[in-house]
């Protein structure tokens, strides 16, 4: 497809822009003497983007298994309550609190949702959110004049769990993994001591289990005096099901744009909200909303880690889509979402190696060690597009090798799971008759097969006419 600049011609504009007469201060050597914008007819201009939109692929056109990613589908009554006129003001307009209302609301409804008892809704993503929780984790414990060092964190966490702590100055531990999929708790009790801040964990992890010793995971952190962070990307299957809270959880963040609905990809903006109990609460971004809609700050606070109280815009559509499920729908959700991935999963068993045979949460790691004539994951992932899927995260986590992590969510039908399952059977059998078909692919993109390499390593940003 030609870029809109390629497609320009000279004079063709349906609204030619007219010369400016703004006096302005720059000095006259910074001013820009000439600027290019592409000219187009306006049905040029509509096509252009309205086929480039089409080369795109998102959960409104199609199946998105991306696992840990919560690629579910965000109801369109969240952009509606978006696009009201209340909230097309500035979010501190004194006439107008109803976006403190919203927002003091919202972090009331996710302390529910968590057992936690306090959150702020600043953090502007899951690894903003870790982020601020490691800085509260560090703010506690300076206060109480203890000098810790590290933070454990399993082998199979998110990359974004050991950057955070280590841009605080905290050296990451690696805890390994037992058979089963969890934490091994001896290795857990022999790198816990009273220099090590607590635990960064994932629960359900990346692999879709949920540790049946998370009550002793804490417990060992908590008799050390640490403290536990809880990566809450991985909510969507514990929604009115379980509160982190009860299994020994200090501080949380949660993923309004995996769990809650709200738009997802392309950088953002997401909200990452940091959920604390009461011990660290002080600790928490400035300013606060108190209950009379007015900002408060603490003292001991971090400061501001994003301005306002975060991406209201955001902040808004988790809270319509609370309000639209209630608890009651929250709670289905998550059942819908263990019962799509455990369908999906025993289905696709019989074709695919599965490192961890047992009931899973909302997501699971199939491999591709059974493959025939060297198939790998990155094919099995190529080839997935011909068939109009969006591949799985592939080669993650870490620990199984050859990884595709597939998180259906609950908002797919049955039909649609099926067709996923019929076409991985299909892939599976062209891997061992016609190998080349899934190691060319994909074969019916507007794209082929890119050399990836190439790509990170020359990528091509900028575009220059062809005289420059
Ligand atoms: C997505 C994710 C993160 C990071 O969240 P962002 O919003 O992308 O910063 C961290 N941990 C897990 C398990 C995740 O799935």
């Amino acid at each position: 497809m030609k870029l809109v600049n390629e497609k320009s011609k000279a004079g063709s504009s349906s609204f030619p822009i007219k010369e400016l007469d703004i006096k302005s201060n720059i000095p006259a050597g910074l001013q820009r003497t000439s600027l290019t914008v592409p000219t187009l007819p306006e049905v040029e201009v509509v096509r252009h983007y309205t086929n480039l939109s089409k080369a795109n692929f998102g959960v409104d056109n199609g199946f998105y298994p991306l696992g840990s990613c919560t690629m579910k589908y965000n109801p369109k009554i969240n952009e509606v309550v978006a696009n009201r006129p209340q909230f097309s003001i500035h979010p501190l307009s004194r006439e107008n609190r109803l976006p403190l209302k919203i927002i003091y609301e919202l972090e009331k409804y996710l302390c529910e949702i968590t057992g936690m008892d306090a959150f702020s809704t600043q953090p502007a993503a899951g690894a903003h959110g870790e982020l601020t929780g490691t800085m509260i984790m560090k703010a506690y414990f300076e206060k109480r004049g203890e000098k810790r060092t590290s933070v454990i964190i399993p082998d199979s966490a998110h990359g974004t769990n050991p950057a955070s702590v280590s841009l605080c100055g905290y050296q990451p531990v690696q805890v390994r993994s037992s058979s089963a999929g969890g934490i091994d708790l001896v290795d857990l009790r022999q790198k816990m001591d009273k220099t090590v801040v607590g635990i960064m964990i994932t629960n359900p992890n990346t692999l879709g289990i949920f540790d049946e010793n998370i009550l002793e995971i804490t417990q060992i952190i908590h008799d050390h005096g640490g403290l536990c962070y809880l990566d809450g990307a991985n909510m969507n299957p514990m929604l009115g099901i379980v509160k982190p809270r009860d299994f020994g959880i200090d501080l949380i963040h949660l993923n309004l744009h995996k769990t809650f609905s709200t738009p997802h990809g392309g950088g953002g903006p997401g909200a990452g909200p940091l959920g604390v109990i009461k011990e660290l609460e002080a600790f928490l971004p400035n300013p606060r909303i108190n209950e009379n809609l007015e900002f408060e700050n603490s003292e001991e606070s971090i400061g501001s880690v994003h301005p306002f109280c975060g991406n209201f815009g955001i902040l808004l559509r988790a809270y319509a889509y609370i309000r639209a499920i209630g608890a009651a729908g929250l709670r289905k959700v998550a059942e819908n979402a263990v019962l799509n991935a455990n369908y999906l999963k025993e289905k696709l068993k019989k074709h695919y190696h599965l490192q961890y045979d047992r009931t899973c949460q909302h997501e699971f790691v199939i491999d591709d060690s059974l493959m025939p004539n060297g198939v790998t994951t990155h094919d099995i992932a190529k080839r997935l597009i011909d068939f109009g899927f969006h591949p799985p995260t592939i080669y993650f986590p870490l620990i199984v090798k050859g990884a595709m992590m597939i998180e259906p969510t609950e908002t797919e039908t049955k039909e649609n799971l099926d067709a996923f399952i019929d076409a991985m059977k299909v892939i599976k059998e062209e891997a061992s008759d016609d190998p080349q078909k899934v190691v060319k692919a994909p074969l019916n993109a507007p794209i082929g097969r890119l050399d990836e390499v190439r790509a990170a390593r020359e990528p091509k940003l900028t575009w220059c006419r062809d005289e420059e």
